[in-house]
């Protein structure tokens, strides 16, 4: 029997094998109590997109002010992002604008970064993977996690940069980490330990509770 506390969703997640009866497992999963409390400790506190929230995007908090009668059409401000329409559908609205508005700048970004690195990129696309914060296919495509939008500027474009470099360099060795640091103007590691410290913060934005 397995037990694991999902870092995301704050789920507690109980492996059995089939010969275990269910309460046998519960019981055994019983047992080991301090260790899940333990683990849910760690899980970051959940940022559910509601009026009067507050998150990060691009690294600085914002609030959302949500009055129904304005558009429904989320719009940045500074320091705010100000939408409108029914209450409902709200939290699903603002991700849809976010990923929209992460993929506009991050098609931006990769343009910019494949221009200075000769090489093409030829569809750039956003999604929600658990596990990498970006993606280069053989065939050229670039796929980023959405989240990226909620970390500081330079931590994205790090991420931005890394990707387009797989254009020239499928693999991590010292040319590709050369090539990166050129596109980028400076050194990415610094941006790489933002997501692993901050990373898991940012998977816990816009979850339901
Ligand atoms: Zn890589």
């Amino acid at each position: 029997m397995r037990l694991r506390v999902d870092r995301r969703t704050g789920e507690v997640v109980l492996t059995v094998p089939k010969r275990a009866s269910r309460r046998q497992a519960l019981a055994w999963a019983d047992g080991h109590r301090d260790w899940i409390e333990a683990r849910l400790a760690e899980v970051a506190p959940a940022i559910p997109l509601v009026a009067g929230a507050s998150f990060p995007l691009h690294g600085r908090p914002h609030r959302i002010d949500w009055l129904r009668e304005r558009p429904r059409t989320p719009r940045l401000e500074e320091g705010r992002l100000v939408a409108g329409g029914p209450a409902e559908g709200l939290e699903a609205r603002l991700l849809r604008w976010l990923r929209g508005h992460a993929l506009a700048v991050m098609a931006a970004e990769t343009a910019e970064f494949a221009a200075k690195a000769g090489v093409n990129v030829t569809k750039v696309r956003v999604g929600d993977p658990l596990s990498r914060w970006g993606s280069c296919s053989a065939a050229g495509a670039i796929r980023y996690s959405w989240r990226l939008i909620l970390a500081p500027d330079w931590v994205r474009r790090a991420t931005v940069a890394h990707e387009v470099a797989h254009r020239t360099h499928m693999n991590h060795g010292p040319d590709f980490h050369r090539l990166v640091e050129r596109l980028l103007g400076t050194d990415p590691k610094p941006a790489r330990l933002w997501l692993r410290r901050h990373g898991p913060v940012l998977h816990r934005i816009g979850v339901a509770v």
